[in-house]
């Protein structure tokens, strides 16, 4: 895959700025910021509101940006696409509006141990809120989903078994359809964290058999601010409003209020339009691209990167073994050395890593460390950064001396 540097503002104009850090966020491409900026010189009103033919071209920028992000997640209904600010928000909706009508006193709720606390706090308040159990399916020492530990894990009582797509610290592909299949054999629900799977993988939401899959726009080329989830439309339906508002109602009387149909239900108060312009020119963009291509360059530079950390004494990876495990993520401890003071000798030389918990405390407590450094990698990365990175980090090890293990 061939993606020019120059594709990307941010990246063309600081040449020498390696930039590993796209699990985090990722950099824009030309086409987002032009298809925002086109869209506030050209298109701009409040949409739904105006009878104007400004604001039906608003709407109908916003719809037409749903529909092109619902094609790209295999979604077919695409008024069952939420948009919320990203994932944590997404999440948030789903175990806050729907948790609260159908998980009760004595249901059971599962996650994983892997999980970004975006995915794990919310459904642990809620079981707290509502009386329910709360439990955690361990990993296997290579960092995956312990299957066999979840089928049991998961009884008749269980409502929901929420899990990501891809970890964002350790990198993990989980086997969605095997945990689909142990959730839906209980009559559990199956919501899927999908922050750091739709940017890096096909996403086939028909296919997948999730109840929802949440993403953010950010992690994928697009802006930040915009996200939101993809959901069964029964689910939706059967899943009273998260926030009220304009918009998101059909008639308010005195007393009560009766709501809009999906997706309007769900989007109270004026929508973020520009974002939805924005990441709808983000999945245009990696389409151009190919997905199957996008992923096939993240493994050859995540196995190289595999191989080439392994020269370096001391250092630990976590997570799965081979690169076709995991996404364009690597997680790693370089003796004893803290890894905030690793990333920012990295920085020195305009390598730029992710130090820290990743948000999964519960995770790094189960590997037992405090934190790690995480090399994140995206279509505008090449072996070169990898070597750049690499030769940062032999630098640090002599720097450090005796911590570098
Ligand atoms: N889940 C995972 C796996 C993530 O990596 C992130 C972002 N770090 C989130 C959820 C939260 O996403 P956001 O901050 O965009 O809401």
């Amino acid at each position: 895959m061939n993606v020019a540097r120059t594709d990307f503002p941010l990246l063309a104009a600081q040449p020498s700025l390696v930039y590993l850090d796209s699990a985090a966020t990722a950099q824009k491409p030309r086409a987002v910021l032009d298809a925002i900026r086109d869209y506030y010189e050209t298109t701009n009103a409040n949409p739904h509101r105006g009878a104007y033919r400004l604001s039906g071209a608003a709407t109908e920028a916003y719809h037409g940006a749903r529909r092109d992000i619902a094609r790209f997640l295999g979604a077919a209904d695409a008024d069952a696409l939420i948009f919320t600010r990203g994932t944590t928000e997404a999440l948030n909706l789903l175990a806050t509006a729907w948790g609260h009508a159908h998980v009760h006193r004595g249901d059971r709720v599962v996650v994983t141990r892997l999980e970004h606390h975006a995915n794990f706090v919310p459904w642990q308040q809620l079981a707290r809120a509502v009386g329910a159990e709360f439990r955690i399916c361990e990993m296997t020492h290579d960092g995956q989903v312990d299957l066999d530990q979840l089928r049991l894990l998961v009884t008749a009582n269980t409502r929901v078994v929420a899990f990501g797509h891809v970890s964002n610290a350790l990198g993990t592909i989980n086997d969605v359809t095997d945990i689909v299949k142990i959730a839906h054999t209980a009559g559990a629900m199956a919501f899927c964290d999908g922050a750091q799977g739709a940017p890096h993988l096909r996403v086939d939401f028909d296919a997948l058999g999730v109840d929802a899959y949440a993403f953010s726009g950010h992690k994928m080329l697009g802006p930040m601010g915009i996200g939101g989830v993809v959901a069964r439309r029964s689910l939706l339906e059967a899943t009273p409003p998260y926030q009220y508002g304009g918009d998101m109602i059909e008639y308010v009387f005195d007393g009560d209020t009766t709501f809009n149909v999906l997706p309007h239900k769900f989007e109270a108060g004026t929508p973020n339009v520009e974002g939805a312009v924005g990441l709808a020119a983000a999945v245009r963009y990696l389409d151009g691209l190919g997905m199957d291509a996008v992923r096939a360059h993240e493994v050859s530079l995540t196995r190289y990167a595999l191989q080439q950390l392994a020269t370096i004494d001391g250092l630990h990876v976590q997570g799965p073994a081979t690169a076709e495990a995991r996404s364009g993520v690597v997680s790693f401890t370089l003796g004893d050395i803290h890894p905030h003071d690793l990333s920012t000798m990295l920085d020195v030389d305009g390598v730029c890593v992710r130090a820290g918990h990743h948000c999964a405390q519960p995770l790094m407590r189960a590997l037992r460390v405090n934190a790690t450094v995480r090399a994140s990698f995206y279509v505008y990365n090449t072996p070169a950064d990898v070597d750049a990175l690499v030769a940062s980090l032999r630098k640090a090890k002599v720097r450090f001396g005796a911590h570098a293990g």
